[in-house]
C-alpha cells in the first residue's frame, strides 16, 4: 500500500510517498512559498538527486496538484498514476481532548479539528486546508489524521492542569496538551525494541531537541508528563521560543513596553530562546560557531539550554519513579554531541555514564547506544521518523475499513 504523507503549513507543504509494506520512502519533497510569489517545489525520488522547480502555486490545491505531477512524472516520478496512491496520512498539530489516537477523516473529524483552531491558530487551519486540497485532487482516496497531541492524552489530570481558576479549563480547554507526540511515540517504541523489552515494563525519558523541543516521560508505553503545554511555547528554551517563564515576566514587560498580547506572543515565540539570548541565530549550528569564536552570549545560551534539559530529565526521573532509558532525537539531539555530553554530565548523579568517544562520533546519521555498559540508565541516540508513524497508522486504519 502506497501512502502519501502530508504535513501542510500555511505557506509550505512537506510530503513523502511511502511503501507501507517495505517501509521504503519512494519519494519526498517540499512545496514552498505557496500563495506567495516565487513558489517552488523540491522533489527527490528514492536514490535520486533533488530537483527544484519553480511553479506557480497560488493555492494549496495547486501545490497538491504539483506534488502528484512530480510523483507521476516520467523522469522523476515513482508511480505511474494517481491510482497507485492508496491512502493519504495528514499530520495534524492539535487534536485537543477529542483525539487520543489517529482516525479516518470524515466530516465529523474535520469539524472537530476546526474546533481546535483556537488552540493552534497557526497550524490547524493550514492542516485543514491541506486535507481539503487533497480531497479536491483525490476525492476517492481514504485519508487519515495523525495528531501531534494524541500520544500525550494519557497524562493524568495532576500533570495536565494549570493552577489557575478551574473555569478556564471548563470554558476554553486551558490545560497542558503536549506536542511532538508522534516523535515521542516513535522513539519510545523503538527504544523498547532496542532494549529487547516490552514497552509496558519500561520507564523512559525521550528528548526531542530541534527547532522546537520537548521532553516526555513515558511509563509503560504511556505518557505521564511532557514539557510543552497549551501550545508549543511551553517547556524549556528552543530556537526562538522562550519555554515556560514566571508568568509575571509577561505582564511586566507588556506593561513597561505597552505591548498587546499579540506583540508579546511574537516576542516569546519568535524572538526568544537561543536567538534571544545569543543574539546570533535560532539555528544551533550558528550558535555553536559563535561560541567557538568566543561569543559569551552564545555560550550562555548553551549553558542555559543544557541546564534546563537536565532539570527536566531530573524531574521526570522522580515523576516516573526511576528511569530505564533516555533517548535523544531530532535536529539538535541527533547532531550536537556537545549538548548530549553536557546534559549527561549533570546526570552522573543518577548513575548515567556516557561513552564520550562514541558520543562524539554519533552525528550526521550515526545512531546507537551513547552510554557505557555499566551506566545505570541506558542513553540512546535514535533518529526520529514521524512520517513513518503517520504511514503505519494510516495503513492500519485504512486496512481495517
Ligand atoms: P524542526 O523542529 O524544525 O523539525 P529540526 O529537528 O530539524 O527542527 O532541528 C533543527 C535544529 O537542528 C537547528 O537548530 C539546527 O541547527 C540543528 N541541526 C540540524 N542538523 C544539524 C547538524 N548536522 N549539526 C548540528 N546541528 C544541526
Amino acid at each position: 500500500m502506497n501512502i502519501l504523507v502530508i504535513n501542510c503549513g500555511s505557506s509550505s507543504l512537506k510530503y513523502q510517498l511511502i511503501n507501507s509494506e517495505s517501509e521504503e520512502v519512494l519519494a519526498k519533497g517540499l512545496c514552498e512559498r505557496i500563495g506567495i510569489d516565487g513558489s517552488c517545489i523540491t522533489h527527490q525520488p528514492k536514490g535520486g538527486e533533488k530537483v527544484k522547480t519553480e511553479i506557480a502555486m497560488p493555492t494549496h490545491t495547486q501545490a497538491v496538484a504539483a506534488v502528484i505531477e512530480k510523483l507521476t512524472d516520467e523522469k522523476v516520478g515513482v508511480v505511474k498514476s494517481l491510482a497507485e496512491i492508496d491512502a493519504v496520512g495528514h499530520r495534524i498539530v492539535h487534536g485537543g481532548e477529542k483525539f487520543a489516537s489517529s482516525v479516518v477523516i470524515d466530516a465529523e473529524v474535520m469539524k472537530a479539528i476546526e474546533d481546535c483552531n483556537d488552540l493552534a491558530p497557526l497550524h490547524n487551519p493550514a492542516n485543514l486546508i491541506g486535507i481539503n486540497s487533497c480531497k479536491e485532487i483525490m476525492p476517492d482516496v481514504p485519508m487519515v489524521a495523525v495528531f501531534d497531541t494524541a500520544f500525550h492524552q494519557t497524562m493524568p489530570e495532576k500533570a495536565f492542569m494549570y493552577a489557575i481558576p478551574y473555569k478556564y479549563y471548563e470554558k476554553f480547554g486551558v490545560r497542558k496538551y503536549g506536542f511532538h507526540g508522534t516523535s515521542h511515540r516513535y522513539v519510545s517504541e523503538k527504544m523498547a525494541d532496542l532494549m529487547g523489552r516490552k514497552k509496558e515494563e519500561l520507564k523512559l525519558i525521550t528528548c526531542h531537541i530541534g527547532n522546537g523541543s520537548s521532553i516526555t516521560a513515558v511509563k509503560g508505553g504511556k505518557v505521564i508528563d511532557t514539557t510543552m503545554g497549551l501550545t508549543p511555547l511551553g517547556g524549556f528554551m528552543m530556537g526562538t521560543r522562550s519555554g515556560s517563564l514566571d508568568p509575571s515576566v509577561i505582564t511586566f514587560i507588556a506593561e513597561k513596553e505597552h505591548l498587546t498580547p499579540e506583540e508579546m506572543s511574537k516576542i516569546l515565540n519568535k524572538e526568544s530562546g537561543l536567538l534571544g539570548i545569543s543574539g546570533v541565530s535560532s539555528d544551533d549550528r550558528d550558535v555553536c560557531a559563535a561560541e567557538a569564536d568566543g561569543n559569551m552570549r552564545a555560550h550562555l545560551a548553551h549553558e542555559m539550554l543544557y541546564y534546563q534539559i537536565a532539570k527536566y530529565i531530573g524531574s521526570y526521573y522522580v515523576a516516573l519513579g526511576g528511569c530505564d532509558g533516555i533517548v535523544f532525537t531530532a535536529g539538535i539531539g541527533e547532531n550536537q554531541p556537545m549538548l548530549r555530553e553536557k546534559v549527561c554530565d549533570y546526570l552522573e548523579c543518577l548513575g548515567v555514564k556516557l561513552d564520550k568517544e562514541f558520543n562524539k562520533q554519533a552525528t550526521c546519521g550515526v545512531t546507537g547506544t551513547l552510554s557505557t555498559p555499566d551506566s545505570a540508565i541506558r542513553v540512546e541516540l535514535i533518529a526520529t521518523d514521524e512520517e513513518m508513524v503517520i504511514a503505519r497508522d494510516t495503513r492500519a486504519i485504512v486496512e481495517a475499513l
